[in-house]
């Protein structure tokens, strides 16, 4: 059985990376789904994406298309050649994207909250060979979060992956879900081997931010974007306003492909500048620990004491003035020297022996 520090990430290794989900809020009608699903198979999407059950936050609006929708998603495969994904939230949506054979599953916000719900959703997905992706829960409850994953873990599910998509605030301008760079750099760090996705959309919640954003995800080592497009994003069924269209996506991603690029080689040329400042502080260090070889020696010889801490005092205050004028802290340097003088007397210890 695989635990959650064990889990391999093979399933993503199929995908370029980075790898995008792009694709309605809402499949609303066949026409839609079919028209964004083709303007998006010419961008560089792996996976074309739409909710057919709909959580919204009040009742009397759109709530979903429901199964038909799932057909359109078969249609979608079969047209384009796009893996397909959609949101589940019950043991029913479960079975019925199974039985349309949808390739990806995720499970969004309010249900990962929800322990019932994913031990249900993790049970009625028992063994599956699917990707199931799991959104954050809104609140910023990271053992939450893990809880999810380990409960699909423990029904034998192996492809797993999360999604970043930002956690609820009371008050929202910039926002509509806040994203947490802490978390999912902590995430990335615990669990190096689960996929992280990044969902601009739901964390803007409007288009305005959207590109830069997503390159800064991106920038924090993110495996990959779900972001929402909609052939005409104006009149989508729900969450209008932060759909964009799928030319504006490609548009988005190939701004941040040559952003990322200039900074990469800019990157490049300045850790190689530290390779060497590092190789010509390592050769400094040597000469500092062969003279003290040399001054173990000498003492030996000259029967003087071994340790003379006053006088290292006396040289490391005397180069404080100067540590002053440098680009790093008193306290560091502090740090360093103590370093210094520890390796200073291991040497001299070793040259009398
Ligand atoms: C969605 O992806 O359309 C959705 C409802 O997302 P979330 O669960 O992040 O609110
Ligand atoms: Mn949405």
């Amino acid at each position: 059985m695989q635990t959650i520090d064990k889990i391999n990430n093979y399933w993503i290794h199929q995908f370029e990376m980075p790898l995008i989900i792009s694709g309605p809020c809402s499949a609303e009608t066949q026409e839609q789904v079919l028209e964004t699903a083709t303007r998006l198979s010419k961008a560089s999407i792996q996976i074309f994406r739409a909710g057919i059950w709909k959580p919204r936050t009040k009742p009397g609006n759109f709530e979903g298309i429901g199964e038909i929708g799932l057909k359109w998603l078969q249609k979608v495969k079969e047209e384009t050649g796009l893996k397909v994904a959609t949101e589940i939230a019950n043991a029913t949506h479960v079975k019925y994207a199974i039985e349309y054979n949808i390739d990806i599953l995720w499970i969004g916000a309010r249900s990962t909250v929800n322990p019932f719900t994913i031990q249900e959703i993790a049970e009625s997905l028992k063994n599956t060979d699917k990707i199931i992706l799991i959104k954050n829960p809104i609140h910023p409850d990271f053992d939450l979060w893990i809880g999810a994953i380990e409960r699909l873990i423990t029904q034998g599910i192996k492809n797993i992956g999360v999604i970043h998509r930002g956690f609820s605030t009371y008050k929202t301008d910039k926002y509509r879900n806040l994203p947490n760079w802490k978390v999912a750099l902590d995430f990335i760090k615990r669990y190096p081997n689960i996929p992280i996705l990044f969902d601009p959309s739901h964390i803007c919640g409007q288009r305005k931010g959207l590109s830069k954003i997503a390159q800064q995800a991106l920038y924090c080592e993110y495996n990959g974007l779900m972001v929402e497009t909609h052939c005409r994003p104006d009149e989508a069924w729900s969450d209008a306003n932060q759909q964009i269209t799928p030319e504006k996506l490609l548009e988005t991603l190939k701004s941040i492909e040559v952003i990322n690029k200039n900074a990469r080689q800019k990157l490049d040329v300045l850790l190689l500048q530290i390779y060497d400042l590092n190789h010509n502080l390592l050769y400094l260090l040597s000469e500092i620990f062969k003279l003290s070889n040399i001054i173990g020696k000498l003492k030996k010889n000259c029967h003087l004491p071994m340790v003379q801490h006053n006088l290292w005092k006396q040289m490391i205050d005397e180069l404080k003035p100067y540590v002053k004028k440098l680009y790093f802290s008193e306290d560091f340097s502090e740090i360093l020297f103590q370093y210094i003088y520890k390796e200073f007397v291991n040497i001299q210890n070793r040259a009398i022996e």
